[in-house]
């Protein structure tokens, strides 16, 4: 293949390639009660960069943002702060700020890193927040329920539900929480927890009667459900499965009506069954339609499987968003519930990344509402229920133009096969990787994006990532530096005339059809090693050709060399989200402008004659890593 026809099919892929209008990204949340993780960096923040960095690649900077922050509001700041002893203004602050510097070493790329609470968001974000319920409360979304919650006299507090353990009232586990037991799965009422302790004060509470709003995401389980079922060959596979698991309509009954159910089940509409905890049966149906026929075709007793549904949406806690006072004056002094907070943050995030460039936080609209822009979310796959399910629900509710999202989740990182844990010191803060193992921010954004995380859990070690920085200044750094040193040595520091050699433009159409494609599915550790693969075949040029070596054939030094710088500038451009810092280094010595960041830039040539700069270390050596690791330990 010649470099016009590989021009032109690179055109077609880029032709071919869905480019919105605008995209918007958001990481998952941190909280503002500690130093951001690796498990933070390798799920919330690493990948949305990425993502966002692509996109900027795809459809221009000004046309992308990256929008996250902490979320300050409920009882986690509140009662970490209080633990601490100090004021939550003041608590809340100092870990935004070191979370914020802690993004910056990385290299995340956000346009801003607010927080629910932060004095120049707060009346911005509540204004949303109320909007937000008033528009639920117009939809009839919002219902009112009293129920009984652990109060802790001492502290003069409504407890959370993980701020009481007790014993669990169907299984004995003794640490179970208010509501809910992670040993059975069990979910309860308060009032049934046996021995319940605050875990604030140690303190035994009581249970005092209280009102809250419900979000009542029944009422728009049809649309949610055909919403999700769209996304069948577009999300990943878990999001898919859990999300439409969730908001299945099912009935319920106890297996002592298993020989009855399987006499009716011919005169039922379409459905699968299975088995559930608590000797119960589950029969999941299509449509709430097929839902009512099913509770008459059947003689004996079910209950819908709604509770999934059904959520209180307001807390008895004094640190956060009061509920608007105008819809029930009954209700002043409650706050909305901060999962769903989190979920409308962005909105008023967005509208602060829009100041900070000196444009109009009006302009927030062109990427939430308009049909042609996107919305991605990276988050962990614990909360998939309120980005898909309840942020759908809220957003398909509230009737407001804003546009469905989509979500990207990933898997938990295990910290040397286990649960990252805080308490058992199997964990790492993102900055202690730098500072006492020596890391480099590229070597960890790379090792991380390497992890399969998108679809399984997966184990971080040191060792494996001292492999991969092993790779990174081995093979990877041979195959950046081999181009540009030859030239300086024996080209006049000039890349040469020349043509494409052997596989060169075969290898970069499919190598930029695939990046194309993975990466506007977030797919990194698949494609990380097709890159690698890609990057060896400078390698694999030089052995044969030699164009550092004046006793070769001149020409086709002249051939391998050029075909170098051109595999060279695609595999810079192609790593650049992944390794940012170290690939700027590149393009500095190849004296290209920044603009070279870009996807039109992908399988094109460095112009023979360009001239390149002195050599750098683009990857750092491992050496230097280990060492200073010893010294930290001494
Ligand atoms: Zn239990």
């Amino acid at each position: 293949m010649q470099e016009d026809e590989l021009r032109a099919e690179i055109a077609q892929i880029l032709a071919r390639t869905p480019k919105p209008s605008k995209v918007l990204v958001t990481g998952g949340m941190p909280y503002a009660n500690g130093p951001l993780h690796v498990g933070h960096l390798a799920g919330a923040l690493v990948p949305p960069d990425i993502y966002a960095r692509f996109m900027k690649m795809l459809i221009g900077p000004q046309n992308v943002l990256f929008v996250c922050g902490t979320d300050d509001h409920g009882s986690t700041s509140e009662v970490a702060a209080k633990k601490a002893g100090r004021p939550v203004r003041e608590f809340i602050d100092e870990i935004h700020d070191r979370q914020h510097a802690t993004l910056k070493r990385y290299a995340i790329g956000v346009d801003v890193y607010s927080g629910t609470s932060s004095p120049d968001n707060f009346e911005d974000h509540k204004q949303i927040c109320q909007d937000t319920l008033r528009k639920l409360y117009a939809a009839g979304m919002l219902e009112k329920r009293t129920s009984q919650q652990w109060f802790d006299p001492g502290m003069n507090i409504f407890l959370a539900d993980r701020y009481v353990v007790g014993t669990c009232p169907r299984c004995a586990h003794p640490r179970a929480y208010s509501e809910e037991c992670d040993a059975c799965g069990a979910n309860y009422l308060a009032a049934e927890l046996l021995n319940p302790v605050s875990t604030v004060s140690g303190e035994t509470p009581i249970l005092r009667d209280t009102d809250h709003w419900w979000l009542d995401m029944w009422k728009v389980l049809t649309p949610l459900k055909a919403w999700i079922a769209t996304k069948e060959k577009t999300w990943r596979k878990l999001v898919f499965t859990e999300a439409m698991s969730q908001v299945a309509p099912c009935l319920v009954f106890p297996n002592q009506h298993e020989n009855e159910y399987k006499e009716q089940k011919a005169a039922l509409p379409p459905h699968k069954s299975r088995y559930a905890t608590g000797k119960r049966v589950v029969v999941q149906l299509d449509s709430v339609e097929d839902l009512e026929k099913g509770r008459q075709v059947l003689t004996f007793p079910t209950e819908v499987m709604d509770g999934w549904a059904h959520r209180p949406i307001t807390r008895d806690i004094s640190w956060g968003i009061p509920v608007p006072p105008e819809i029930d004056p009954a209700m002043v002094g409650k706050t909305f519930y901060v999962w769903p907070e989190s979920l409308v943050a962005p909105l008023a995030f967005t509208r602060r990344a829009l100041e900070a460039h000196g444009r109009s936080p009006e302009e927030y609209r062109d990427y939430w509402m308009d049909p042609k822009a996107r919305v991605a979310q990276f988050i962990g796959s614990d909360n998939v229920f309120f980005y898909v399910v309840m942020q759908g629900a809220m957003w398909l509710g509230m009737q407001d133009g804003l546009q469905m999202t989509d979500v990207f989740a990933n898997c938990h990182l295990l910290i040397n096969g286990e649960k990252m844990s805080k308490s058992t010191g199997n964990y790492f803060t993102a900055d202690e990787l730098l500072d006492e193992h020596g890391f480099s921010p590229d070597q960890l954004r790379y090792y991380l994006s390497g992890l399969s995380l998108a679809k399984k859990q997966s184990n971080f070690e040191l060792e494996g990532l001292r492999e991969k920085c092993d790779f990174l200044s081995g093979p990877m750094n041979a195959s950046l530096e081999k181009p540009i040193s030859a030239a300086l040595s024996k080209f006049d520091g000039c890349v040469p005339e020349g043509q494409l050699m052997g596989k060169t433009a075969e290898e970069t159409r499919k190598m930029v059809e695939t990046y194309m494609r993975l990466m506007a599915k977030a797919d990194y550790a698949d494609l990380l090693g097709l890159v690698e693969n890609y990057g060896r075949l400078i390698n694999k040029l030089f052995t044969n050709y030699k164009p550092y070596d004046d006793r070769f054939p001149e020409g086709e030094r002249r051939d391998a060399l050029y075909s170098s710088f051109f595999l060279l500038k695609t595999l810079m451009i192609m790593l650049y989200p992944f390794a940012p810092e170290a690939m700027d280094r590149v393009r500095q010595c190849l004296q290209l402008p920044v603009s070279v960041f870009a996807v039109e830039e992908l399988g094109t040539p460095i112009p023979p004659g360009h001239r390149v700069g002195n050599l750098v270390q683009f990857f750092p050596s491992t050496k230097v890593a280990v060492e200073s690791e010893g010294a930290a330990q001494l």
